[in-house]
């Protein structure tokens, strides 16, 4: 009896790299799934819209699973141990004990949690043309001009100098104030439109308007008449009143202005996700979420999960990826023994769990089809990133890359490749490089995403499942 050729058999299916659209053939049972990781995303995006905030409720949901702080930490590791450090309230490290000692090599996820905004200089507040206005330094790649007239939140610290924290939040609960910054109507714009988009709007045009009442004294003192800046005098006194600080206390603040808006579903099928700060949320959470779900048992190998700060600004800084922290972390794992570090470092694997520019047939031409990921097309893999000639790219080894997708290609994980763009048409990078930099194997592997660094990016709820399957599968596998 002969067969019939079924599909399977076609030389081309067996030779040809092809990818369906994941949401194809999708079960009831996976989709709850898909729809639960998405709802938890979604509030994580609304509570942690800077870093400190997600290092927040990243600590809080590792204390409610067992994990110890490891500065209080003081017996000996075994396996399933769950310790983690807090760096400075903007990074966080954790790992859990596996059967096999830190030493035997870890496997690690590595994301970020700080995106691109609007910080406050140090001394930001003035008035003009009795409007009183917050000075920016915009922080991380972003267009100016998307930043223009949309309602903005203010979030941040200020330590005075007595040392007391005072934490800011204004614009996000229902009821709040918010902010924006002005733009030109068109009937006057005739100028900047003829402007390229890089300076139509310009850095220092990004001044936040955050009030027009002038102050109103209470009884007749003569000082406040005299005082030339009233509307300004009005907003240091509601600052003063509230929080009890003074103009000079900006000084070293770490004050940021975000979108206002919360994280929404997009498309009349919510197949998506719109919000600000997905890159790298969208990373950090399903990375967390693949983490704590095997946190219960005793893994194989010690898992690491390390979220950082100052990516978006080149990873510098005590809280960032270049810093000692992780290595001052995992060597305690490894018993305070330098060189146990280095052979841990040098057996370890690592995913850089970054995201990666989406194909936007909107602009079609910056985009390499061959290469590129799509919405809808599972976790996307890039060897490289960098740009010029790979300049600056970590470049994972052929023998890991290969690793890595048998381990996704065994979990029927959908994976896709991922090039930031034609050559030449830009690049990027992530903390992949620092990572390479210690000796361990690691390897860009994320969610694609639209409008990257926009204030409002959007990303597939299909693509976050199967990137959290990914990690999923890397952390017990690798
Ligand atoms: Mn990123
Ligand atoms: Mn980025």
């Amino acid at each position: 009896m002969t067969k019939t050729k079924t599909k399977k058999d076609k030389l081309s299916d067996k030779l040809f790299f092809s990818l369906k659209n994941c949401w194809e053939g999708i079960d009831t049972k996976t989709e709850k799934e898909i729809e639960n990781l998405a709802s938890s995303y979604k509030r994580f995006l609304d509570m942690g819209k800077t870093e400190r905030e997600c290092v927040d409720v990243i600590c809080d949901l590792l204390e409610k699973n067992g994990f110890v702080n490891i500065e209080t930490f003081n017996k000996t590791f075994k396996p399933g141990t769950k310790v983690y450090k807090n760096i400075r309230g903007k990074s966080v490290i954790a790992a859990v004990i596996g059967k096999k000692p830190a030493v035997e090599g870890c496997n690690i996820l590595g994301a970020h949690l700080d995106s691109p905004r609007l910080d406050l200089k140090q001394n930001p507040l003035y008035e003009d043309s009795e409007l009183a206005l917050f000075d920016t330094h915009y922080y991380g790649g972003i267009k100016k001009y998307q930043w223009t007239t949309i309602p903005l939140a203010m979030h941040g610290v200020i330590v005075n100098e007595a040392g007391k924290k005072i934490t800011i939040k204004i614009g996000e609960e229902p009821g709040d104030p918010v902010f924006t910054i002005t733009d030109l109507l068109p009937h006057l714009a005739k100028e900047q439109m003829e402007k390229k988009a890089s300076v139509a709007v310009e850095a220092e045009d990004l001044d936040i308007l955050a009030g027009s009442r002038p102050y109103a004294a209470k009884s007749d003192s003569t000082d406040v008449k005299e005082v030339k800046e009233k509307v300004k005098l009005a907003l240091l006194a509601l600052l003063h009143e509230k929080y009890g600080i003074i103009e000079r206390d900006f000084a070293g603040a770490e004050i940021e202005f975000v979108p206002a808006f919360k994280a929404s579903d997009v498309g009349l099928d919510r197949s998506m996700i719109g919000a600000y700060g997905q890159d790298d949320r969208c990373c950090a959470w399903p990375a967390l979420q693949a983490f704590l779900a095997l946190a219960n048992a005793v893994p194989e190998k010690t898992l690491v999960c390390y979220f950082s700060d100052k990516e978006e600004i080149g990873s510098a800084g005590n809280t960032g990826a270049r810093s000692n922290n992780f290595e001052n972390f995992m060597v305690l794992l490894c018993g305070g023994n330098e060189m146990a570090l280095r052979q841990c470092f040098s057996r370890s694997s690592m995913l850089s769990s970054d995201v990666n520019a989406a194909f936007d047939p909107a602009y079609a031409s910056v985009f390499d089809k061959k290469n590129a990921s799509y919405i809808g097309k599972g976790i996307a893999l890039s060897k490289y990133t960098g740009s010029g000639g790979k300049y600056g790219a970590s470049d994972a080894n052929a023998e890991f890359c290969a690793k890595v997708q048998a381990i996704l290609n065994r979990n029927k994980v959908q994976w896709q490749f991922g090039a930031l763009g034609k050559v030449d048409k830009g690049g990027g990078g992530t903390i992949a490089l620092y990572a390479a930099h210690l000796g361990m194997d690691v390897l860009d592997c994320g969610v694609p995403i639209l409008s990257m660094h926009s204030p409002f990016e959007v990303i597939s709820k299909v693509d976050l499942y199967t990137t959290y399957r990914g990690y999923l599968a890397f952390l017990k596998e690798a």
